[in-house]
């Protein structure tokens, strides 16, 4: 589409980041014009595994999980619909001394930041969960943890910005970027161009492009988290499981189909393709049947991954640019990004707004990979 369209904030990548952001500015009565190469959605946040976890995060990422753990209860009054957000609990599993005390380390640490976990021995966690094998040792489980539909969270969040008045356009591909005085000039590949007066970056594992075009080179690189899903069967496995290390995660959803992912494809930025080794299925298939000894009964009946952006220190970049007024980012979540995505969207309108946030977000700073 050409022509040329004044907003006050333009936002670059329509995943659950940008969407959330898009609400939350314009419920505050701010302009929005959100551009999306593809469909909103259709990236990362729409292909991944679903976990809405706080437990096992970077600790720095604690406060912001913790803050934004309440929106996923309710999704319904924030974009029309649940998301099929459940708070099945997370349980973290052990699989000998070293992971327990690895466990027990980080459930003071985030005890003292407000994230209450429990500890549970090897004979405790298979009288709670008797579909487990003799494999674990032990577990932390954080009962609040849940997870969710992410096929219908950006979306969601998508309708819920344009019913507050945002103007987001799909197929629209942001591919020039410049400050002028007052603010920004955006030109999309079909010849649309926007002013603004702030610009977002919330453009996934693509944002370094935009990043870099302003001075500010970040060490992100792609990934792909790979995925399978089995055919449905009777629902036992409750909570979403996860194991020190990250090699297996795993859920059941309630209609019966085993979701687990383990081990990272191929991704391609320039082609927005991901690949699937196969190899690293047949790993993952073997160690979650050696934890859930049932599933070796069931068929897969899909596999796929998606395209994320991950950065250096594995923890997302977060906050105003450090060369340029009026450019905030939120990019580089490195695989945890679905949980945190909800309220990144509010801390991005408050820095908008009110140019400031209550969430500690300097650990997120793009000044940390200067000089
Ligand atoms: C397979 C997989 C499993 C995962 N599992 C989990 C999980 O269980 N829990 C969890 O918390 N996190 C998980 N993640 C990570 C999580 O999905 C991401 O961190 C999160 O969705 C990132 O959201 P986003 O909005 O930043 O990026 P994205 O969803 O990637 O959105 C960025 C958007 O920007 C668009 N874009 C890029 N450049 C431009 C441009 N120039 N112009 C216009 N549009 C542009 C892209 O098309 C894309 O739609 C997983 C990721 C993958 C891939």
């Amino acid at each position: 589409m050409t022509g040329t369209m004044a907003t006050d904030v333009c936002i670059i990548g329509g995943g659950i980041a940008g969407c959330s952001a898009a609400l939350h500015l314009a419920k505050r009565g701010i302009s929005v014009v959100l551009l999306e190469k593809g469909r909103i959605g259709a990236q990362a946040s729409g292909v991944n595994f679903g976990g809405v976890r706080r437990q096992g995060r970077h600790l720095a990422e604690i406060p912001l999980a913790l803050r934004g753990r309440p929106m996923w209860d309710r999704m319904v009054d924030l974009v029309g619909e649940d998301c099929e957000f459940r708070a099945t609990g997370h349980l973290r599993l052990a699989r000998d001394p070293a992971d327990m005390a690895a466990l027990e380390t980080y459930a003071r640490d985030a005890g003292a930041l407000g994230l209450d976990l429990e500890l549970i021995g090897g004979n405790e966690l298979r009288r709670r969960f008797p579909w487990l094998s003799e494999v674990p040792v032990g577990a932390s489980w954080c009962p609040g943890d849940g997870q969710a539909n992410p096929r219908v969270v950006g979306p969601a969040f998508g309708r819920a910005a344009r019913a507050a008045g945002a103007d987001l356009r799909e197929g629209e591909e942001a591919a020039t970027f410049e400050r002028d005085g007052k603010g920004f000039r955006i030109a999309t590949t079909s010849g649309l161009a926007i002013t603004s007066r702030a610009l977002v970056n919330t453009a996934g594992a693509w944002a370094g492009r935009v990043a870099g075009h302003f001075d500010e080179p970040v060490p992100i690189h792609s990934i792909a988290p790979q995925m399978v899903v089995t055919e449905p069967s009777p629902h036992v496995i409750g909570p979403v499981l996860g194991i020190v290390g990250g090699a297996l995660y795993l859920r059941q959803i309630e209609r019966g189909n085993v979701i687990f992912g383990g081990g990272d494809g191929l991704a391609d930025i320039a082609t927005t393709r991901s690949t699937v080794l196969p190899r690293n299925t047949v790993e993952v298939g073997a160690l979650a049947c050696r934890l859930i000894p049932h599933l070796a009964r069931l068929n897969v009946i899909r596999v796929w991954t998606g395209i994320e952006g991950e950065m250096a220190d594995v923890i997302p970049v977060i906050g105003p640019s450090r060369t340029t007024p009026g450019l905030f980012h939120a990019f580089g979540f490195s695989g945890h990004g679905f949980q945190l995505g909800p309220i990144v969207g509010v801390i991005l309108a408050e820095l908008i707004a009110d140019g400031t946030t209550p969430s500690p977000i300097a650990p997120f700073d793009i000044g940390r990979f200067v000089g």
